[in-house]
């Protein structure tokens, strides 16, 4: 395994996991994505009965969580007889305390959460995705990787203007039977009549995500915090690649060749 990781950055919808895909296949490496990570926690509790109330975990006066140790020693009767360690579950009733209320998941939580999947990666050989996405959280990586020995190899940025993503994204289609599940494009490669998936003959839908307010949304979202984290990250040193994300025939070997060329191209040598 390499003792290096590597930063995957990109608008959503400008295609980073073919080039995850490719950065994998290139290095050996393993992907370690926030949303992944994120899923894991919040079903890790689930078909654990009696856990604590949001009271019960809650320092109001701190306006914070009471310490690990007393959550620790409330869910560690709870967890007998399911695979699950005590620390990963007091760092799941955390993030879920601000999910289920719909609140905004803080800095110190969502570094906890990061902490706890690279750890068992031992903090190297992995493709980041969806993280760092603040200053403050750039910190804590930079410090992390630097406690452990390890690095961040370079940063890949996918580039695409935000016109072509809106017309990828909101052309898409997806087959609504979940065993085939195929994706089509209106234009570029249209269901039968529009509607019909040439497969499995079932209705076509379009995902809630991809709608152009959404789009657009998570479009800004980039522009005001994944952006500045990569070039805060870039002033601290580390090195950026970019990449198209648009190519003119799109295959996973021209992803790959383009990857690689991008590399080279900011003269980076790993
Ligand atoms: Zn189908």
């Amino acid at each position: 395994m390499s003792d290096f990781n590597i930063l995957v950055a990109g608008k959503s919808g400008a295609g980073k996991q073919p080039r995850i895909d490719a950065l994998i296949e290139m290095y050996g490496l393993s992907q370690l994505s926030t949303g992944n990570i994120f899923r894991f926690y919040l079903k890790l509790l689930d078909g654990i009965n009696g856990l604590p109330s949001r009271e019960a975990i809650w320092d109001s006066a701190e306006n914070w969580f009471i310490e690990d140790d007393k959550i620790a020693a409330m869910i560690e009767p709870l967890l007998a007889g399911h695979d699950v360690a005590v620390n990963d579950a007091v760092l799941a009733l955390k993030v879920q305390y601000f999910v289920l209320q719909g609140l905004f998941v803080p800095d110190q939580i969502t570094n906890e959460l990061f902490y706890a999947a690279f750890a068992k990666k031992g903090f190297k050989g992995c493709v980041l995705d969806g993280y760092p996405r603040t200053v403050q959280q750039c910190d804590f990586l930079l410090d992390t990787v630097k406690k452990a020995g390890t690095e961040i190899a370079f940063i890949l940025l996918v580039d695409a203007e935000d016109d072509n993503i809106i017309k990828r994204l909101t052309g898409r289609r997806i087959c609504s039977d979940p065993n085939c599940a195929k994706v089509y494009h209106l234009q570029y490669n249209p269901p039968k009549d529009g509607r019909f998936c040439t497969v499995c003959g079932a209705e076509v839908l379009q995902r809630g995500d991809d709608t152009e307010e959404k789009i657009i949304k998570r479009l800004q979202e980039f522009r005001d915090k994944a952006k500045p984290a990569v070039d805060y990250l870039v002033s601290k040193g580390l090195k950026l690649a970019v990449v198209p994300g648009n190519l003119p025939k799109f295959s996973p070997e021209a992803v790959l060749e383009s990857v690689k060329e991008g590399i080279a191209a900011a003269g980076i040598k790993v």
